[in-house]
């Protein structure tokens, strides 16, 4: 029997790029928001200039990964066809640094499973993991949504929620 198609995303899945957003708008405005404060708000509405942090150079190469992640994926990419897709098309800087990115945290992955898209409306596969409804809505397999201040306390129904990288294997190992 041939494996599941596993999409895994990068920006708030591998990639913890609220880090990114938190010390970027500390280092701009003196004050570390807390997560309270930005929980349930999409991310410009929770960070004045997100905007420019993510066309900023470095912003995507720095961001830390998420953790259990690498282990996770190490896992699940023996049981499943597995590919990590992201959109890198919008800001200039993120296609190379999120290919060298990828190339530090997981180096057991090989060129091909890597794909960088502008719209993942074309994506197919079985299983999607992702933390944005606009990629999950539009999939027509199963659904996986990784909770991030930015969906948090949003309905979610359609979706499976996960809090972690432990509850995505739980659910798939
Ligand atoms: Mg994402």
């Amino acid at each position: 029997m041939s494996k599941k198609r596993l999409i895994v995303d990068m920006d708030g899945v591998l990639a913890d790029v609220y880090q990114q957003f938190f010390k970027m708008d500390e280092e701009e405005f003196g004050v570390r928001k807390s997560l309270g404060e930005v929980n349930g708000k999409i991310e410009r509405e929770a960070f004045k200039n997100e905007r420019a942090y993510v066309f900023r150079k470095g912003f995507f190469r720095e961001a830390p990964v998420m953790e259990d992640s690498i282990e996770s994926v190490k896992l699940l990419n023996d049981k499943y066809d597995l590919f990590i897709v992201s959109a890198a098309m919008e800001f200039p800087h993120s296609l190379p640094e999120k290919l060298e990115w990828l190339k530090e945290y997981f180096p057991f992955l090989t060129w091909q499973q890597f794909v960088f898209c502008g719209s993942k409306t074309v994506i197919q596969g079985d299983i999607m993991i992702d933390d944005h409804y606009k990629n999950l809505d539009h999939f027509p397999g199963r659904t996986i949504l990784f909770t991030q201040p930015h969906n948090y306390g949003h309905d979610d129904k359609q979706h499976e929620r996960v809090f972690s990288w432990k509850e995505v294997l739980e659910k798939l190992i």
